[in-house]
């Protein structure tokens, strides 16, 4: 392991954004079609640290879209909303080892793993619906501005329309979750929910924002005011360091050793308690739906800055 004294942060991230940009394996996503469109080169790198300074290369201003990033906010939403037993009756907090996208898998309960993957997430998106109603979308929206530090926020309407067209497999996944009495909503109603927080528009400084405001337990840095409470922090990093990166979350742990969340878009959040928020967005991705540069990039960061949850100080 690598010692990180006496670079500067902006050393590290120097290094670290040109080691990320060398990296050209992956391919954007085309099961959306519309997120086939986008530039492959792009590639953006955002840190923020606990006083709300930022650190920032590359295509850092260019707007992606959240995709599964969303279930980090949706599932937070739910946390602060419904009590623990109703949330188990919804969705469970076990890694699946699956794919995201996984179709087949429910637990004994009958209810999905975990928020983190595609049917936990509709299970969520259901919740969020139930409780809000015909203001579903702007009340999603207003909480998701409201942990991104944004004041709106703007869907994607293209890449929302495209993945309405194309969303069979996510069909296939709330059909079934109906079938087991796990939505109380129709399956379009939910999905139409699922697929636009999935499409909000972001930077990489939003979702570096975002990251630091969760390690900051859940204080806007800078010194804000708490935008979550505690419980609800506790359960989010939890699941997420356990669930967020999917059939690879246990190499994560082991190599990366903090809480990170990553979209098909691109887009990835890295959550360092008590240090820093890290974004990364470069539309090619993994078989996984993660963008090898964006892990590169978090990979590189956890060993230089010493950031593994487990790393003797
Ligand atoms: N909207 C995408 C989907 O549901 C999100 C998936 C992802 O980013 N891993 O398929």
């Amino acid at each position: 392991m690598s010692h990180p004294f006496p670079y500067s942060l902006e050393t590290v991230v120097d290094e670290v954004f040109l080691e990320a940009a060398a990296v050209d394996d992956g391919d954007v996503t085309t099961y959306i079609p519309e997120l086939a469109r986008v530039d492959p080169a792009l590639i953006g790198l955002s840190v923020c640290d606990g006083s709300g300074a930022f650190v920032e290369r590359g295509d850092s201003g260019h707007y992606f879209t959240l995709q599964s990033i969303s279930k980090v906010l949706g599932y937070a939403c739910v946390l602060e909303i419904f009590d623990d037993e109703t949330i188990a009756r919804h969705v469970g907090v076990e890694p699946t080892g699956e794919d995201f996208d996984s179709i087949i898998k429910l637990d004994r309960h009958k209810r999905p793993f975990n928020p983190m993957v595609n049917a936990g997430a509709i299970a969520v998106t259901d919740l969020l619906l139930t409780r809000f109603g015909g203001e579903a979308v702007e009340q999603t929206l207003a909480f998701f501005a409201q942990l991104l530090g944004r004041k709106d926020l703007v869907i994607d309407e293209a890449v929302y329309e495209s993945e309405q067209r194309t969303g069979e497999r996510n069909r296939a996944i709330a059909h079934l979750l109906k079938n087991f009495a796990i939505l109380e909503n129709s399956v379009e109603e939910v999905l139409a929910l699922y697929f636009r927080h999935c499409a909000v528009q972001v930077t990489t400084g939003d979702l570096a924002r975002l990251g630091m405001t969760l390690a900051n337990g859940g204080c806007t840095p800078g010194g804000g005011d708490p935008v979550l409470c505690p419980e609800t922090l506790r359960k989010l990093l939890s699941v997420t360091l356990t669930c967020g990166m999917y059939n690879y979350a246990g190499q994560w742990v082991y190599e990366v050793g903090f809480p990170a969340k990553s979209g098909v878009s691109g887009g990835m959040l890295g959550i360092v308690p008590g240090r820093y928020g890290i974004g990364v967005f470069s539309p090619r991705v993994d078989e996984k739906g993660s963008s090898p540069r964006g892990v590169c990039v978090q990979k590189r960061l956890s060993d230089r800055l010493n950031l593994h949850m487990f790393a003797p100080d």
